[in-house]
């Protein structure tokens, strides 16, 4: 067994779910076909959805247009925190104008990334507070990278004032953090990580929040649920952090999955999204 190798497919969920938050693109499934054989391998085992988010203007423009090849797709497209360094008008007219088309289900990812050192916090604290604007104006969920910089994320948010729908994608912040999140409203977004068994504060977290208050995501292609780590990430992992999820909550995988899915159905507003 290779750790360059997909992991096995798991067991068939009993209940549909969705993937939250993925990057096709980066796990080199870039092709209408290579897009519809990721799908048929998450349909397999139950996941049957999937909102594929870009991180850079290339992405960007991808993202927005795979989700009009397949009705299981829909796209998220922002500048990345890390990538704020350069951003100016030219990026958010194109945002802006990829943003508003209808595959396009939310703003993001966009936030504070505190921990690599790529763009400097002013210029990604200008760039969030332009994202939250244009979720506000175009009425799209936000959603949210937020890697050690809990405290700004959640001050600028209740600076500007918090667009209707906020997610948390890979929620990543202690029981704490969540308590702030959960009574300012926001959806969390639980990625492999929550499955890490040194993730204890995460886990811990991901017990107290209600459900129909979190979605579950695979953030491919890193972050491989447990106990896959390491090996390439893929939307039909997501089925693990189900099942790994309602062992750690003591709920059922049924429930969870339709707690999960009727939360992503709400955040991103699928039904009321056409093909065109
Ligand atoms: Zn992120
Ligand atoms: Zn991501």
């Amino acid at each position: 067994m290779s750790r360059t190798e997909r992991p096995p497919l798991p067991e068939r969920l009993p209940v549909n779910a969705v993937d939250a938050h993925t990057h096709l693109d980066a796990c080199g499934l870039t092709t209408p076909a290579q897009v519809a054989e990721a799908l048929d391998r998450a349909g397999s085992v139950g996941v049957t959805r999937a909102v594929t988010v870009a991180d850079d203007l290339t992405a960007a423009r991808w993202a927005a247009e795979a989700a009009t090849w397949d009705e299981r797709l829909y796209a998220a497209v922002a500048i990345h925190p890390t990538r704020t360094a350069t951003f100016g008008e030219k990026e958010q007219a194109e945002i802006e104008r990829l943003a508003a088309r209808p595959r396009v289900v939310a703003i993001g990812e966009t936030g504070l990334d505190y921990y690599w050192d790529y763009s400097p916090p002013q210029a990604q604290q200008e760039a969030f507070r332009w994202h939250i604007d244009l979720a506000k104006r175009l009425g799209k969920p936000l959603m949210i990278h937020d890697r050690d910089a809990h405290d700004d994320v959640l001050r600028i948010l209740d600076e500007e004032g918090p667009p209707e729908t906020v997610i948390f994608h890979c929620f990543s912040g202690d029981a704490g953090v969540a308590r702030r999140c959960l009574d300012a409203g926001y959806v969390l977004s639980f990625a492999g990580p929550v499955t890490f068994r040194n993730a204890r504060p995460l886990r811990e977290a991901a017990k107290l929040v209600p459900l129909g208050q979190f979605t579950v995501e695979t953030d491919a292609p890193f972050l491989t649920p447990h106990p896959f780590r390491g090996r390439p990430n893929e939307p039909y992992c997501v089925a693990y952090t189900v099942r790994d999820l309602a062992d750690l909550r003591e709920e059922s995988v049924e429930e969870l999955a339709e707690a999960t899915t009727a939360a992503a159905e709400r955040v991103f507003r699928f039904r009321s999204v056409t093909s065109s």
